[in-house]
């Protein structure tokens, strides 16, 4: 199973990879703040993640990291 991980305190909240993934389980964590001040990205079904990496090829910040 893959394994996606986020630098979280490096997201900017922009959502890009919440509309790059094609299986809609990415989403922005609108209960948590991270250090810069955003609801930070997170994969809430890890279970469904078919690890293709579209949501670590979108992010303009590099702060997912994909390993199958
Ligand atoms: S690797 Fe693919 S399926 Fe998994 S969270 Fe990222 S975009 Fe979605
Ligand atoms: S694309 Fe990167 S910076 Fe934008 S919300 Fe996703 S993880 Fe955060």
């Amino acid at each position: 199973m893959a394994k996606v991980t986020f630098d979280t305190d490096r997201c900017k909240g922009c959502g890009l990879c919440v509309a790059a993934c094609p299986k809609g389980i990415v989403s922005l964590a609108h209960e948590r703040i991270n250090a810069k001040g955003y609801h930070p990205a997170e994969v809430v079904d890890m279970d469904k993640c078919v690890g293709c990496a579209s949501c670590a090829r979108m992010c303009p910040d590099c702060v997912i990291t994909v390993e199958r």
